[in-house]
């Protein structure tokens, strides 16, 4: 609890609210936020304000003020919970991780990048060459995949089309010595179609904006973005924001490097114009004949027949859309593994520096509604429906079973668990995702309508389902398009418009052929499939669902493995404007944040929790009842008598196994009187 800052700027932590009421909270949020207090605490999870202004808060001078201190001697920062994490690792040897979550554009991944700042700011005093290499590579990758990764959505001028976690690995010193980024599912429709009002991904604009003359010249490309069907759809060429990315990318050594060998073949628009064909036939080092028979035609085998099957106009325009989006893709995720390669962790040998611990950090796309919702928005808001539900695993559900495993009295507290909704989305069998692999699986032609069909027969009674069909009075929805989701944070109207497509996210084979025999040696090696002959038989690939659901039940499972903390960002307004506190927006994600849940968990819980023997064997020396040997009947009695011979009683509660301890200033304080002896 940030105790010096005065009381004109709102309670510092929810905790400490007199009452623990929604319109308390919403006072206290409204309060801060209008002061220019962005970061309050829930105990140790941080509530941050998007506060669309430059904020004088991450200078130098403040990362001195939060370096090694303790949460509570400090007013809420991001840093001072990137330190605790830091300090939980390196104190302790634990694997830590950030959780950053909250709705598109509420600022996680700004915070993201604060946090990494301040980690690289704190580490390596010592300046050894090598872990600044290493630091510099971790902060330097945010740019490059923030060109390629991010785009103007009607959300947020700087959207995370893809989800990032990254470990940052610390030597015995605490020092950073590696890193890895895993990516999750870009959304590379975006290539080839945007809503209206958005743009494409960053690095279209800055390679027509940015480029050289030279260079434009040898990749074929026009000055002129709006030249480019693909990256104009959108209708929203310029966005301010993208001078200052532009800056930052075009510092990157190597970088435009990327383009010059790759990047360049969804410019094109494919036709049977054969001067386009030649341009990408000589960017994608290809012979420019066999770059039209695969955009026209399909190899195909019948029986011990191969023959070439002409494209109809449709299925031409289809191939070439998903050419240009998987090259879209591979390239993203080639980038993904160059930045890998270098930052990996490299010589290092336990046996000589010590157990290599971790800290993770994620950021990932926020839930997001649109106009139109499709298949991409609905595997974003499953991602945080995970999320969410490892917020209430973590903080919610798991602090109470202990209390009343430990038969510290304890009254319930109530909150929305979205498991049902999760099943809703993965269960095996019956989810929505099982039924669209279904769909896919058949081997007649099945629409999108079919698969909305089949999810009105299997989910009629689900209560966080429903359609025209099933409500047939509800004109939001249209009959043979719509499904709807009662998200744990809102209602959003998915039309099932190309959930097929999306999900089987077929590629011809004719282009896989044609890229693996590139002469280009890094197109090639991201096409290994390609090298497979067209009468070998090739094995159903997974389906992106599947792929995505596996991504994100393993995410879940390696952040639960880690000591968690959280960023819990709300986004203030629509319109992205530092003045404007929307009371009812910032209500509803309190709400569905479960934030205020958070605060009464809290504040009816306990910060720390040891066994008593290693308690005893931590703070024995402080009395003498317990110094050197206790002679009473347990461990139990002893804590209760070091405990009340130290004026803490009020403080604390005796559990079966455990002695909990309030306020962390009780901790603090034991651990002075410890030191001193
Ligand atoms: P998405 O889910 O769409 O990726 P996000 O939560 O990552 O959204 P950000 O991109 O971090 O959102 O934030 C959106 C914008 O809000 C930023 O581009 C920036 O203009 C502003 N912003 C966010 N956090 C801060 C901050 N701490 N200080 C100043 N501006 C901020
Ligand atoms: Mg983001």
């Amino acid at each position: 609890m940030a105790e010096h800052e005065s009381l004109e700027f709102g309670k510092a932590d929810f905790v400490l609210l007199d009452n623990v009421s929604l319109e308390e909270f919403m006072a206290n949020l409204k309060l801060r936020f209008e002061k220019g207090r962005i970061y309050t605490y829930i105990g140790e999870v941080v509530v941050s304000v998007n506060p669309y202004r430059a904020m004088n808060i991450y200078g130098r001078d403040t990362i001195e003020q939060y370096k090694g201190r303790e949460l509570y001697e400090r007013p809420p920062h991001l840093f001072a919970i990137a330190d605790a994490a830091y300090k939980a690792m390196k104190r302790r040897n634990k694997d830590t991780c950030i959780v950053i979550s909250g709705e598109s554009g509420a600022g996680k991944t700004e915070a993201s990048k604060y946090i990494m700042q301040y980690i690289a700011a704190i580490t390596n005093p010592s300046q050894r060459a090598e872990v600044e290499r290493v630091k510099n590579m971790l902060l330097k990758s945010n740019c490059v995949l923030e060109a390629f990764g991010n785009a103007k959505t009607n959300r947020n001028d700087n959207s995370s089309r893809f989800g990032k976690y990254m470990d940052i690995n610390f030597d015995f010193k605490g020092d950073p010595i590696g890193g890895h980024i895993n990516n999750y599912l870009l959304e590379k429709s975006r290539v080839i179609f945007q809503q209206e009002g958005e743009r494409s991904f960053h690095s279209f604009y800055q390679l027509v904006k940015g480029a050289p003359d030279a260079q434009l010249r040898s990749l074929h490309i026009q000055r002129d973005p709006t030249a480019y069907t693909y990256i104009k759809v959108g209708g929203q060429i310029k966005v301010l924001y993208h001078v200052q990315i532009k800056r930052d990318y075009y510092g990157w050594q190597g970088s435009r490097d990327l383009w010059c060998r790759h990047g360049t073949a969804w410019f094109v628009e494919l036709t049977e114009n054969s001067k386009l064909v030649s341009i990408l036939g000589d960017l994608l080092s290809t012979k420019d004949e066999n770059v039209e028979k695969a955009l026209l035609y399909r190899t195909v085998a019948t029986g011990r027949d191969v023959i070439d099957k002409q494209h109809t106009h449709q299925e031409a325009s289809y191939g070439r859309d998903a050419l240009a989006k998987a090259i879209y893709e591979r390239l993203f995720c080639w980038i993904v593994g160059r930045i890998n390669d270098i930052i990996e962790v490299k010589n290092y040998d336990v046996r000589v520096h010590g157990k290599n611990t971790v800290i993770g950090v994620l950021d990932i796309y926020g839930f997001e509604i649109f106009q139109n919702n499709s298949f991409e928005q609905f595997c974003i808001n499953y991602c945080n429906e995970k999320l969410q539900q490892l917020f209430i695993q973590l903080v919610l559900k798991q602090e109470q079973e202990e209390y009343q495993r430990e038969g510290i009295p304890w009254k319930h507290i109530d909150y929305f668990n979205n498991q049902i909704i999760v099943d809703l989305v993965e269960q095996q069998h019956k989810g929505i995702f099982a039924v669209l692999d279904e769909a896919c699986m058949n081997v007649g032609k099945v629409t999108d309508e079919m698969f909305l069909q089949a999810l009105n027969g299997k989910l009629a009674k689900h209560a966080h389902y429903t359609s025209r069909k099933l409500s047939p009075t509800d004109k939001n929805l249209e009959f043979d398009r719509d499904f709807r989701i009662r998200h744990y944070a809102g209602d959003v109207a998915y039309s099932v418009v190309g959930f097929i497509d999306k999900n089987k996210d077929t590629l011809f084979q004719d282009f896989k052929r044609l890229l693996y025999n590139s002469s280009n040696p890094v197109l090639k090696a991201m096409w290994p499939e390609g090298k497979l002959s067209i009468t070998e038989v090739t094995k159903r690939p997974l389906t992106a669902a599947t792929l995505f659901k596996n991504s994100m039940i393993s995410l879940v499972e390696n952040l639960a493995s880690k000591e968690p903390y959280y960023v819990r960002c709300i986004k203030p307004n629509e319109v992205k404007s530092p003045l404007l506190f929307e009371h009812e927006r910032c209500k509803h994600q309190v709400e569905y944040l479960g934030l205020l849940e958070n605060v009464r968990v809290r504040r009816a819980g306990f910060a720390n929790r040891q066994i008593y023997p290693r308690f005893l064997q931590r703070y024995k020396m402080i009395s003498e009842f317990t110094w050197p040997n206790h002679d009473l009947p347990s461990d139990k009695e002893a804590v209760k008598r070091l405990l009340q011979g130290c004026g803490f009683e009020h403080d604390v509660a005796y559990g079966k196994t455990k002695v909990f301890i309030r306020t962390p200033r009780t901790i603090f304080s034991l651990e002075e009187q410890r030191a001193e002896m």
